[in-house]
């Protein structure tokens, strides 16, 4: 897609520090980092969400997440890597082509802000209804 910031780095028009690639996707580190070792996974082929992304390109985006969150433990000594993926301007994705974040915590960091929310339990009537309406809606 033309004005894609993501696929104008797939084309190499924008440089980006690359760590992996095969024939359908690339990773590369993210240029605001959460944590040392931000990665971003993208299909090459356009797709702004997880709707839209075919089924083929999905796997590959989360097979290649494997080998890569590997890698980072591997060669930063991370305590964990998390990965987050958002849909929509409503939840802040920002970048409209499908990418997965791994963030990594090295040994020492301080806590990742995305790791942390406060747990409070929740309304077991609410919970079940809005479970149900869930359901309903995938049959
Ligand atoms: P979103 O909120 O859409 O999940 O996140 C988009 C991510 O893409 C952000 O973490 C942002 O730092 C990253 N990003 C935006 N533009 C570029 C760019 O030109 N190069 C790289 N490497 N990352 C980018
Ligand atoms: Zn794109």
């Amino acid at each position: 897609m033309e004005d894609c910031i993501f696929c104008k780095i797939v084309k190499g028009e924008i440089p980006s520090t690359k760590v992996y690639e095969d024939d359908q996707v690339l990773a590369f580190e993210d240029i605001n980092p959460i944590s040392k070792g931000h990665t971003l996974i993208i299909p090459k082929a356009h797709a702004e969400n997880l709707w839209e992304i075919s089924d083929e390109d999905l796997t590959a985006v989360h097979l290649a997440s494997k080998k890569v969150s590997e890698a980072i433990k591997k060669a930063l000594d991370s305590v964990g890597v998390a990965t987050l993926q958002l849909n929509g301007r409503g939840v802040n994705q920002v970048v409209m082509h499908y990418h997965l974040h791994l963030v990594p915590r090295s040994g020492g960091a301080p806590e990742l802000p995305i790791t942390k929310w406060e747990i409070k339990p929740g309304d077991m009537d609410t919970i079940q209804q809005t479970g149900q309406q869930i359901a309903e809606a995938i049959r």
